[in-house]
């Protein structure tokens, strides 16, 4: 179905035809669906054998055909009014009640305006067809032409609730229009529509809601998005695609089953499919994750190297253990690979070594590296910048400040520890002298200016005077 005849579907499925369509057999009520181009030849089987859907109505019907759409018309002026709601309701549940005989399974029964008694408040409510199943499950098909009230809704949905019965809400066609607006690139955005705001509550409370239109004997089936691959579930988006009545199947789930609705529901399930694929192949990668790092923890506890520094130390020094800021390049427990490194090329030792013996280390530990080198790089020379600030080893670097070559102090972790605690000390301890210089500075500083102060004061409380032979001195004023 391409784009164009998708719209040009919805718009005549939308255009008001206001003309009567359908009529019921006077003996058995069973509706009866006038053809367009045969209002001449059922023009005297109508007269004889049909009547018009409204129930009190006993005017003589008849059929006309010509430029307009064929249909049936009563023959003198009926009680009621026509060419409205209330017809299209009726026509409705005609179709519908013709339409359920045919679909549903044997056993199963079709009635019109089945009332359904709430056994909570004893209240009378009618659905306009009602479908029983052989065991009892029943399906209600509610037309909706007239503006029903949202809290007449909530206490029908609620009755039906209560008591299991699923109910396809149908939506008149008239109480539907094309969107208007600035239509998107994708053309099937044309067949956006506005809705009455009980189809939205009806479809955000998780109800099938479609649109129905007994003169062109089709189904609209309501989308969330435009490409139709997800249900309309009330968001303020909606796109409606239309359907024969007879491509529609009986469902005793949600009713009415159209083939778009098939289509979107196929959909959603490949969503959820591929949803579910990604779930298990993440679950699958959280899983390899977790046996491997259990299969690191195990290589640690059994490592010759843990017996090694348990034995000299007593306990795994914290330096050995503590992430450098740069983690994931090498795949082992950080005491394994840090003590490796250590106790292949710092404890004690004084030989210059480069990256490749920094590899080999790891290699004879059996501790695998990243396939992303870089990061490999970055982890190992996060550790291994900390190593140098503890005092442990030089970095010799070339004019791109690359390292070639890495030069051990010859100390032990301990020493290394002490010297940089000591120097840590000798710096605080320098740093105190350089303030109590400062502040000696600062006292002198300070008394010099008293002192000053001192004699500028003296000096106004007095006056010089000079002697008659000539000598001077401050004496007070
Ligand atoms: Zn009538």
């Amino acid at each position: 179905v391409t784009t164009e005849r998708t719209l040009a579907r919805v718009v005549a499925f939308l255009d008001g035809e206001k003309r009567q369509v359908w009529a019921l057999h006077r003996e058995s009520g069973e509706p009866f669906f006038l053809p367009e181009g045969r209002a001449t030849e059922l023009r005297g089987f109508t007269k004889s054998s049909l009547r018009c859907p409204h129930p009190d109505c006993t005017v003589e019907i008849s059929t006309r055909g010509g430029s307009k759409r064929d249909h049936f018309l009563h023959v003198t002026k009926p009680t009621h009014e026509t060419g409205r709601e209330s017809e299209f309701h009726l026509a409705g549940k005609a179709m519908l009640m013709q339409w359920a005989a045919l679909r549903i399974p044997d056993g199963a029964t079709v009635h019109e305006e089945r009332t359904v008694k709430d056994p909570a408040t004893s209240l009378l409510r009618r659905a306009d067809v009602m479908v029983t199943g052989r065991s009892g499950r029943q399906v209600a098909y509610e037309v909706e032409y007239k503006s029903y009230a949202i809290e007449a809704w909530q206490a029908k949905q609620a009755d039906y609730d209560a008591q299991g019965i699923a109910c396809a809400w149908l939506i008149g066609h008239t109480k539907v229009r094309l969107a208007t607006g600035p239509s998107s690139p994708d053309r099937n955005d044309e067949a956006a529509v506005r809705l009455p705001e009980l189809a939205a509550v009806i479809a955000r409370a998780g109800h099938p809601v479609m649109v129905v239109n007994p003169a062109t004997r089709q189904i609209g089936t309501l989308a969330g998005s435009a490409r139709f691959d997800e249900r309309y579930r009330g968001a303020s988006g909606a796109w409606l695609a239309v359907d024969d009545l007879d491509d529609c199947e009986f469902s005793p789930h949600g009713g009415i089953i159209t083939p778009t609705l098939r289509r979107i529901v196929a959909a959603e399930e490949e969503v959820a499919r591929e949803l579910a694929r990604e779930e298990a192949q993440e679950a699958e990668a959280r899983h390899r994750m977790s046996v491997f790092r259990g299969d690191d923890l195990r290589a640690w506890e059994h490592s010759p190297l843990r017996a090694t520094f348990l034995a000299r130390w007593g306990t795994i020094p914290d330096v050995l253990a503590r992430d450098a800021g740069a983690t994931g390049g090498v795949l082992a427990v950080l005491p394994l690979w840090h003590g490796a490194i250590y106790e292949e090329l710092l404890h004690q030792r004084t030989v210059d070594f480069k990256w490749r013996e920094v590899f080999a280390a790891l290699d004879r530990h059996g501790i695998r590296r990243h396939s992303d080198t870089k990061l490999v790089f970055r982890t190992l020379m996060a550790w291994l910048q900390a190593m140098e600030a503890l005092g442990l080893l030089r970095f010799h670097r070339d004019r791109q400040r690359r390292v070639l070559l890495f030069s051990p102090a010859g100390l032990t972790l301990d020493e290394a520890t002490r010297a940089a605690a000591q120097r840590r000390l000798d710096q605080a301890a320098a740093e105190d002298e350089r303030m109590s210089a400062a502040e000696r500075h600062r006292e002198e500083a300070a008394r010099i200016k008293a002192e000053r102060e001192r004699v500028l004061e003296e000096r106004r409380g007095t006056a010089l005077r000079v002697s008659e032979a000539g000598s001077r001195r401050w004496a007070p004023k």
